[in-house]
């Protein structure tokens, strides 16, 4: 055989992705995508999923990277918004996170903050946030509404555009809240009507390896063997090929995030047409927090919270407390969540995307945001044969593993900068001895100088600066700017411009449409 023939003996035609939540969703979508299955180029995509283990059901905030992912696969936002119960998100709302409710009420302040998608105006001004560490945007204006527009436009409740614009495009940056079982039926009618994806609905019930190690075929319940070059294992937190077949060893980082558990309840609005925030609720509670998420016919709500320091029962009633009459009669789910990732994400001839990759509480939406970028990079960097695989899963495993440590870097912050001394939950998460070493070191440099982009130099971050300056100054992190004060002596014109960011956030939130009465026009006339 010479070396063309060798090439071609390895070439890699058959992908079998194993799990159809929105995960393997993705997947089939960004890898169709990129290789382009048919008949004539042998090329053949295949996802198996199992009609009997349901899917997570959860998974409802975004952010806005999942609005180019739609763009670039080619579906249409209208019908995404129509289909999946859609409404926009601007951002998150933390409500409790820096004081204890009591102490907050004591003081007569307030205890919340925006972190929003708007980029802060930084680049416009140099130094802009060292203004206002001097309090020169005003003594009660947040850092949010100093630095941008969007926190005025979520608070007044308003939509992130009007029905004039085109898709995908805003004028503030947004993403979605979606109904998760209606976006992998969405994901899949896509896959499967336009992009040449097969669909098998079956339960692997065996993994067969071939004598190399690699995957050789799965074996299901009703459809038989399917043999394939390379598998897809998005089986969730059952993680069935990755782990359970390939061994491969899951890194279990509850020891830096607390939260294992969550408890979830769907709440139906009082009234059809109730006002809908354009931010996901984040509410601070003993030993967790509760999300509280608004589609177009429910809320979505859950207490993720941990299992060491709140008993089930205990859990169950602070979330009802939250929720006061509106939940008496609705079930609770409960879901156990695997706080860690995978010690390589692509061995052998098998890669994780989902939960079996890796997962951590949903504080900042980070799940669908990994899997999308990881599917989107699986499927860019895929090679045309076996033989150069090993090389590119090297590169895979080396990114992905960045993104999770980065992932619980800023979730860990949230905690971490809490002044919130009501439980041992907020105590221990103090403890330095449970934060990363590297962010640690991050604080400690943004005591004396402010964060900058030179902090965040990977270009491989999912947060960025931006991302820091609204939790850290958000969280009334001090930064001590007092020996480089000979730097920031333009006060005038900064006073200037905090005035023109206030003024057009202000003429802003009277031009755009109230969020409810924008989602019915789309659905009306979308
Ligand atoms: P699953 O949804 O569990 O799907 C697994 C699939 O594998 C199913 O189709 C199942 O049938 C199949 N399967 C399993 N075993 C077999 C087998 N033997 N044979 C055949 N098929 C099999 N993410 C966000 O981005 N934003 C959020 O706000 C958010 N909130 C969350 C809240 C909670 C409490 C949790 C736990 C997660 C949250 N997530 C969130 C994460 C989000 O739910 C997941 O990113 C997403 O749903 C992907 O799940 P998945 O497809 O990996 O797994």
């Amino acid at each position: 055989m010479n070396n063309s023939e060798n090439q071609q003996a390895k070439a890699i035609r058959s992908i079998v992705i194993v799990g159809g939540g929105t995960a393997g969703w993705l997947a089939a979508n960004h890898l169709a995508k990129q290789l382009k299955p048919t008949e004539a180029n042998g090329i053949k995509i295949t996802l198996v999923e199992s009609p009997n283990i349901p899917t997570i059901g959860v998974g409802e905030g975004t952010v806005p990277m999942m609005r180019t992912s739609l763009q670039y696969l080619g579906i249409s936002e209208t019908e995404f918004i129509k289909d999946c119960e859609v409404t926009f998100k601007q951002g998150i709302k933390f409500v409790d996170w820096l004081h204890n409710p009591e102490k907050t009420k004591a003081n007569g302040g307030g205890n919340h903050y925006h972190h929003i998608f708007d980029y802060p105006l930084i680049n416009e001004f140099e130094g802009l946030t060292a203004y206002w560490l001097k309090n020169l945007a005003g003594n009660e204006t947040s850092f949010v509404d100093a630095v941008a527009f969007q926190g005025k436009v979520c608070d007044a409740g308003l939509a992130p555009k009007d029905i004039t614009m085109p898709e995908f495009q805003g004028q503030t940056n947004y993403a979605y809240h979606l109904d998760a079982a209606k976006f992998s039926k969405l994901l899949c009618k896509h896959a499967t009507q336009t992009m040449g994806v097969d669909h098998v609905l079956a339960e692997v019930t065996k993994v067969e390896l071939a004598e190399t190690g690699d995957i050789k075929s799965i074996h299901t319940d009703t459809q038989g063997e399917i043999n394939a070059d390379f598998f897809v294992d998005c089986t969730g937190f059952n993680a069935l090929l990755l782990g359970k077949t390939l061994g491969v060893k899951f890194i279990d980082k509850s020891d830096v995030l607390f939260a294992d558990s969550a408890l979830a309840i769907q709440v139906p609005y009082e009234h059809p047409e109730q006002d809908i925030p354009s931010f996901t609720l984040s509410t601070a509670k003993q030993a967790g927090w509760i999300w509280d998420i608004g589609l177009t016919n429910r809320r979505g709500t859950g207490y993720v919270y941990s299992s060491k320091h709140s008993s089930d029962d205990k859990a169950e009633q602070v979330l009802r407390n939250y929720l006061g009459k509106s939940a008496d009669k609705l079930d609770v789910r409960k879901i156990d969540m695997n706080i860690g990732y995978r010690e390589t994400f692509w061995h052998k001839n098998c890669a994780a995307i989902g939960l079996s990759q890796g997962f951590v509480e949903p504080l900042e939406a980070t799940g669908l945001l990994v899997f999308d970028a990881t599917a989107k990079m699986l499927a860019s960097q895929f090679p045309a044969n076996r033989e150069h695989m090993d090389i590119v899963a090297k590169n895979f495993n080396v990114r992905v593993n960045s993104s999770w440590e980065k992932v619980i870097e800023f979730i860990k912050l949230h905690y971490f900068l809490s002044k919130r001394d009501d439980s041992q939950f907020w105590l221990d998460n103090r403890d330095p001895d449970t934060c990363p070493q590297s962010l640690l070191d991050r604080l400690q440099l943004w005591k004396h100088q402010l964060p900058s982009a030179y902090d965040f130099a990977s270009g491989f971050e999912i947060f960025n600066l931006e991302n820091y300056l609204y939790v850290l100054y958000g969280m009334q992190f001090h930064t001590d700017l007092s020996a480089m004060a000979y730097r920031y002596t333009e006060s005038d014109k900064a006073v200037d411009f905090f005035k023109q960011i206030n003024q057009h956030g202000l003429s802003l939130t009277e031009q755009l449409p109230n969020h409810r009465e924008l989602i019915n026009k789309i659905h009306r006339f979308g």
